[in-house]
């Protein structure tokens, strides 16, 4: 049985890193690197998901539009259609998902409300322990 989010989000805590749409670009940047994380997600007056911005967006937008990105807001430059999960999830189903679609951030959402962020590196510190874990019980199972 694959381990849940809800164990995962149990171990590192619920609190999430959000902000408004009209934040910009420079603002964002500067969230990023003082939390040390790679995604905020955005939220409407209501506490609602209303996107993503992630340090993928930055180079993109660095990329597109030089440096008069550092002013728009990210509103423009965010992913609007966030792709998110429940707490029931497993890590196998989240491996799955950044893999088809190619993001390393899955906002948790429990009746419309966010209640936590899993990063690639959360699956893969998961994925090593219930190996560690397996391998363990195997030793265990030959030693008798
Ligand atoms: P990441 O690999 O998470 O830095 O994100 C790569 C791209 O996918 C960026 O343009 C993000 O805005 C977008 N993205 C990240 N996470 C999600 C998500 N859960 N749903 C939809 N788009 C996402």
């Amino acid at each position: 049985m694959s381990v849940s989010v809800r164990s995962i989000l149990d171990a590192k805590g619920r609190n999430v890193v959000t902000t408004g749409s009209t934040t910009t670009l420079s603002e964002a940047a500067k969230i990023l690197n003082e939390k040390r994380i790679g995604a905020i997600v955005i939220v409407g007056a209501d506490g609602r998901i209303s996107g993503i911005f992630t340090e993928r967006d930055v180079v993109n937008a660095v990329a597109k539009h030089g440096i008069d990105s550092l002013d728009k807001q990210v509103a423009s430059l965010m992913t609007a259609k966030v792709h998110r999960c429940r707490e029931d999830t497993t890590v196998d189903e989240l491996m799955e998902l950044m893999t088809q679609k190619r993001f390393r951030h899955v906002p948790v959402e429990e009746k419309g409300k966010l209640t936590g962020i899993i990063s690639i590196g959360d699956v893969v510190k998961s994925r090593i322990r219930e190996i560690e874990l397996e391998a363990e019980q195997i030793k265990a199972y030959i030693a008798g």
